[in-house]
C-alpha cells in the first residue's frame, strides 16, 4: 500500500479557510473596512454591486503597501499586525490573523491597487482564485484600493446559497454600520449600484449614530459614561419610550470592535427593567475600552466573540452605568395630548424642526423607586387643573436649557390608558372622521391624515426594515431604461419601508411583497406615481429622497375618506397616532386633531346665548 497523505497546495487550503472566515459579501466587506482601518484612513469609500455579488470595492487613504507588501498580502497567514505570540495578548488593530485576504482571492478574483506617500508609482496586483495573473506599477493616489469580482465564482456551491442582492447588501450594511459607528472620526461613503446610500462625514459619536441610524436617534440618546480602573464604557441608551418589539439597535463594541453578547445584552436589559413594556426592547450604543491583555478575541475566525477575564464585573458595571444614566436624565413619563389643541398649530415644515424650549424637570424623579412605577401618575392626566399652559403644549420636546440637550419627547408614556378611556366614547362619523372624547376633551381625527402622518413617521424612521406582505402573486412592472435607473435609485428606500421588490432582467422589476401596513393593494399603481413624483423633483440627496419616497407612499397606502374602520382599527390608529411626533400636525401641514375641551365648548355655546 502506498502512503496516502499528501499537503493541500495553498489554494485549496485557502478556499477551505474561505469558508469561516468569508461566508458572503457582507464578510468580505467587513474584512476590507477593517483592513482600511488598520491602515490608518481617514476616508473610506464603499462600492457595492449586485448586492455584493459581483463588485466590491473598498477605497481607502490609508498607509498603503510597498510592492512587496502587497504580494505578501495575499499569503496565508501573513500580517503586519502580530509578530510574536506576545502580541496576540496586546491586540490593537481589527485583523492579525493575516488570513482574510488570502480566504477573498481564493474565490474571487481580487485587484489592488496601493500606493505609500514616499513611493512615485503604485502597484498593481490581480489575482483570480489564488493565481496572479497581473503585478505591475500603476499610477494610483497614496492609499489602498481592493476590488473583488465575482466572489464564490469557483465555488458554486457557496455561490447558490447566497440570498438575493438586496438581502446580501442588508448584510453589507449591518457590517457597515458596525464598523462606521465605533469610527466617527473617518469620513465614510457607501454606493449600492450607482446610488449614494451613505455619506458620514467625519464627526461626533452622537452625530454618527444620528447620520447612520436616523435623525429621530438624536432626541433619543440618553449619555452613557462610566470609567473604572479596568473597564472604560461610553455612549448611549436610548430613552424607554423609543423601545421598539422587534430587536432593533443594539451594538457592543470592545475596544472598537463589534460584538456580540447576549449576557451583556442581559445587563442593559435589566436596567430597563420596569421601564419599557414587556416584549420591548432597548436601543444602546456602548462603547467599551478593557486592557487587550485582559480579553481575548481570538476565540473565532469572525472575531465577533471575545472572552473576558472578568465577564461579571463587566456585567455589573455595564448595568450600573446604564441605569444611572437613565435615572439622571430623567425620564418621566409624560401625558398632554389630551388638551391638545388644533388651533395653535405653529407652522412647521418638517418633523425635524420642533424644538421651542421649555424646562420640565423633575429632580425628585427616579425611575427605580419599585414603590413608583412608571406609569403611576396615570390620573393626573385627568386632572383640569394640572393642565399645562398653551406654550408648553407647542413644543413636544423638553429641552434642558443649560445645555441645551433634549431630554425627552412628549410623548405615549400611558397610551394603554388613554385608549381604556376613550374606548366607550368613539366613533366614526361619515366614514371619514372619528370623534372620540378623553377625559377632559372632544376630539374629531381626519382619519386620513392622521393615517397618512403614522406610515410616514414609520417609513422616515424606520431603520431596521419594515415588515412586508408578500403578494400572493408577484407582479411584473414593466419599465424602460431610464425608469429603471430612477427605481434602482429609490430601491434602497422602497426595500427599507418594507417592499420586496427586485430587478427581473433589464426592462422590469417584479413586485413580491409589499409593506404591511398599506392599505392600498394597487401596488403598481402606487409605484408609478411615486416615480413621477421622484424624477419631477430633481436630483436629491438620500435624506430628501426618503422624505419624498416616504410622502409619497404613506399618502397613497393610507387609510382614505369612505373607508369604514371598525372599533379595533379606530383605537389602533388613535393609538399610533400619539406615538408619532406630531400627532395634530399632517404631512402637509393641515391640522389632523380638532380637540375641545369642555370649557371651550361651554364658551361656544355662551357666544350665541
Ligand atoms: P490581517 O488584517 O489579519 O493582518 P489580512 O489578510 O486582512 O490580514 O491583510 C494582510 C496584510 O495586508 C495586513 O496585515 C496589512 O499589512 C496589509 N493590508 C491589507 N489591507 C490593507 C490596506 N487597505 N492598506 C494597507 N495595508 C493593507
Ligand atoms: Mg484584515
Amino acid at each position: 500500500m502506498p502512503d496516502i497523505i499528501q499537503i493541500l497546495p495553498d489554494s485549496l487550503a485557502n478556499q477551505i479557510a474561505a469558508g469561516e472566515v468569508i461566508q458572503r459579501p457582507a464578510s468580505a466587506v467587513k474584512e476590507l473596512l477593517e483592513n482600511a482601518i488598520d491602515a490608518g484612513a481617514t476616508e473610506i469609500k464603499l462600492i457595492i454591486k449586485d448586492g455584493g455579488k459581483n463588485f466590491i470595492q473598498v477605497s481607502d487613504n490609508g498607509s498603503g503597501m510597498s510592492e512587496t507588501d502587497a504580494r505578501l498580502a495575499f499569503e496565508r497567514h501573513a500580517t503586519s499586525k502580530l509578530r510574536t505570540s506576545e502580541d496576540l495578548f496586546n491586540i490593537t488593530t481589527k485583523g492579525f490573523r493575516g488570513e482574510a485576504l488570502a480566504s477573498v482571492a481564493a474565490v474571487a478574483k481580487v485587484i489592488v491597487k496601493t500606493k505609500r506617500a514616499e513611493d512615485n508609482v503604485g502597484t498593481q496586483i490581480e489575482i483570480d482564485a489564488s493565481k496572479v495573473v497581473l503585478h505591475e506599477p500603476c499610477s494610483c493616489p497614496v492609499g489602498t484600493t481592493f476590488t473583488i469580482k465575482n466572489l464564490f465564482y469557483n465555488v458554486p456551491a457557496r455561490r447558490k446559497f447566497l440570498k438575493s442582492d438586496q438581502v446580501e447588501f442588508r448584510h453589507i450594511i449591518d457590517e457597515f454600520q458596525r464598523v462606521a459607528l465605533p469610527h466617527p472620526d473617518i469620513t465614510f461613503y457607501l454606493y449600492n449600484d450607482e446610488t449614494q446610500v451613505y455619506h458620514l462625514e467625519a464627526s461626533t459619536m452622537r452625530q454618527r449614530i444620528a447620520n447612520l441610524m436616523g435623525n429621530n436617534f438624536n432626541d433619543r440618546l440618553v449619555p452613557v459614561k462610566e470609567e473604572t480602573d479596568f473597564l472604560q464604557i461610553e455612549g448611549f441608551v436610548c430613552k424607554p419610550d423609543s423601545a421598539k418589539k422587534t430587536r432593533g439597535e443594539q451594538f457592543f463594541f470592545v475596544n472598537g470592535r463589534f460584538i456580540k453578547s447576549s449576557y451583556f445584552h442581559h445587563a442593559v436589559a435589566n436596567a430597563f427593567d420596569d421601564l419599557i413594556e414587556k416584549g420591548s426592547h432597548p436601543g444602546y450604543f456602548l462603547f467599551m475600552q478593557i486592557d487587550p491583555s485582559k480579553i481575548d478575541v481570538n476565540i473565532h475566525p469572525t472575531k465577533t466573540e471575545v472572552k473576558f477575564e472578568d465577564e461579571r464585573l463587566i456585567y455589573a458595571v455595564i448595568r450600573s452605568s446604564a441605569r444611572q444614566a437613565l435615572g439622571k436624565y430623567n425620564i418621566t413619563p409624560t401625558l398632554d395630548f389630551d388638551v391638545e389643541t388644533a388651533f395653535q398649530i405653529p407652522t412647521k415644515k418638517s418633523i425635524t424642526q420642533v424644538v421651542i424650549p421649555t424646562i420640565k424637570v423633575n429632580s425628585d424623579y427616579n425611575p427605580f423607586h419599585k414603590e413608583k412605577p412608571v406609569k403611576q401618575d396615570w390620573q393626573n392626566f385627568y386632572d383640569v387643573s394640572k393642565k399645562e399652559k398653551i406654550d408648553d403644549l407647542l413644543s413636544n420636546q423638553w429641552v434642558d436649557l443649560e445645555t441645551g440637550e433634549v431630554l425627552e419627547q412628549k410623548k405615549n408614556a400611558g397610551l394603554d390608558e388613554l385608549i381604556t378611556e376613550v374606548e366607550n366614547k368613539v366613533f366614526q362619523l361619515f366614514n371619514r372622521y372619528i370623534v372620540a372624547g378623553s377625559g377632559n376633551s372632544l376630539w374629531i381625527i381626519d382619519q386620513h391624515r392622521a393615517h397618512e402622518r403614522i406610515l410616514f413617521e414609520k417609513f422616515v424612521a424606520q431603520t431596521s426594515y419594515g415588515h412586508t406582505q408578500m403578494n400572493l402573486f408577484p407582479e411584473t412592472w414593466e419599465l424602460n431604461g431610464a425608469d429603471m435607473a430612477a427605481v434602482n435609485e429609490i430601491l434602497p428606500d422602497l426595500t427599507h419601508m418594507g417592499f420586496d421588490i427586485e430587478p427581473f432582467g433589464q426592462q422590469a422589476m417584479v413586485i413580491r411583497g409589499i409593506p404591511a401596513d398599506a392599505t392600498n393593494m394597487a401596488s403598481k399603481q402606487m409605484l408609478e406615481a411615486l416615480l413621477e413624483q421622484y424624477k419631477n423633483a430633481g436630483k436629491l440627496n438620500p435624506e430628501d429622497r426618503r422624505e419624498l419616497v416616504a410622502q409619497s407612499l404613506s399618502g397613497k397606502m393610507s387609510i382614505r375618506g369612505g373607508m369604514v374602520l371598525n372599533k379595533a382599527e379606530i383605537l389602533q390608529l388613535i393609538r399610533d397616532l400619539f406615538e408619532t411626533q406630531m400627532p395634530w400636525m399632517g404631512i402637509n401641514n393641515k391640522p389632523i386633531i380638532f380637540s375641545k375641551t369642555p370649557e371651550e365648548l361651554d364658551e361656544l355655546f355662551l357666544k350665541f346665548k
